[in-house]
């Protein structure tokens, strides 16, 4: 009997194209989607080199129902990743609508293909973003949810959606990822994080300066209720999060029901101490100097990993040092990034 196929869509980005090569490596055969609208087709070449095989892809917009039906169309799909969507918070205020429309509507789409094709098993990404301003740290997943842009309200809202579909016919089997901040690259520096422009994250930001692309890392605040001041994240290695996804999926298939789960590590770090750690990884320096704070950050974000590790059997295992490791190995094979 063939294995599972599992459909990914968005499948030639960051925290996709990790989770495909995890799903490979678990066994799994993977069918990915993508319109890289914010992604090349290189990945596809990398994959193939990684993975050892011709990547099945399709090119296809989450939100073209009829091409998502034809997808589903040509054989029997065990279960969707659904990582497609619009991520970046700056521009979701700039452009609220397109963002709720890509990010609502590619869940919609996806959704009701499934639904037609007799496919309930979903392992969707959400992000903790949903916990607003957290009143309590580590986060657990019964904290306050609320959303402070429309990135995040994306997100929300789509849990609710969610929610709301398992609630109405308990034979669906949703697995809610909520990832904390995703850095890091795959070990061989073939795939990682490869923005558009200037980047909005912190970990691509300092390997572009560590690289000389960029002069300085501006440090958005050194006035926060942190130890040195500066922001303090749940860093959380790429690899680790694609991991999180196969577990999800093997507890899915299981039967063994919904779940909404934290994938960090539960060790916040500073933006300093990123610095430092990536300094020390590279070899590198990164100069910095210390801006504004950036509207709408908060102090320290981050998670309580044990849902995910009493339920999944799943844990983050790389540290910083991996993280920046990986990152900069990265950034140092793919100096322009992969459409350069
Ligand atoms: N940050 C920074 N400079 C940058 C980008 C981010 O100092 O150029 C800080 C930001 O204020 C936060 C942390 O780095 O404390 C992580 O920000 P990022 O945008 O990577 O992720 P977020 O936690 O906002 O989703």
């Amino acid at each position: 009997m063939n294995p599972p196929l599992i459909l990914l869509t968005g499948a030639t980005g960051f925290i996709a194209s990790h989770t495909w090569l995890a799903l490979q490596a678990a066994g799994y055969r993977v069918l990915g989607i993508d319109n890289f609208s914010n992604s090349s087709p290189e990945v596809l070449t990398r994959l193939k080199t990684l993975g050892g095989m011709t990547p099945d892809f399709i090119r296809a917009d989450v939100c073209d129902a009829a091409a998502i039906d034809t997808v589903f169309a040509r054989e029997p799909i065990a279960a969707v990743v659904h990582f497609a969507a619009f991520k970046a918070v700056g521009e979701s205020a700039a452009k609220p609508l397109a963002y709720y429309a890509n990010n609502l509507s590619g869940l919609f789409t996806v959704c009701q293909a499934m639904e037609r094709h007799h496919c309930q098993a979903l392992v969707f990404s959400s992000s903790a973003t949903v916990y607003g301003k957290p009143e309590q740290l580590p986060i657990r997943e019964d904290a306050a949810l609320s959303a402070t842009n429309p990135y995040g309200a994306t997100k929300l809202m789509s849990e609710t959606v969610l929610r709301d579909l398992q609630a109405a016919d308990p034979s669906w089997a949703i697995a809610t990822l909520r990832y904390f901040n995703p850095v890091g690259a795959h070990e061989s520096g073939l795939i990682g994080e490869d923005p558009r422009g200037t980047p909005n994250n912190v970990m691509p930001f300092i390997s572009q300066v560590a690289i000389g692309k960029r002069a300085r890392l501006s440090i958005f605040g050194n006035d926060y209720d942190t130890a040195d001041g500066t922001g303090v994240r749940d860093y959380i290695h790429v690899s680790d999060l694609a991991e999180g996804h196969v577990a999800a999926l093997r507890y899915l298939l299981a039967g063994k029901g919904s779940i909404v789960a934290n994938l960090g590590t539960g060790q916040g770090s500073s933006v300093l101490e990123l610095v430092r750690a990536f300094e020390q990884a590279s070899g590198r320096s990164v100069p910095f100097e210390i801006a504004p704070r950036r509207p709408g950050d908060i102090d320290a974000c981050y998670a309580d990993p044990a849902r995910a590790h009493e339920l999944l059997g799943w844990r983050a295992t790389r540290d910083l040092q991996t993280m920046c490791a990986d990152s900069w190995r990265w950034q140092n094979l793919n100096p322009n990034g992969l459409a350069g």
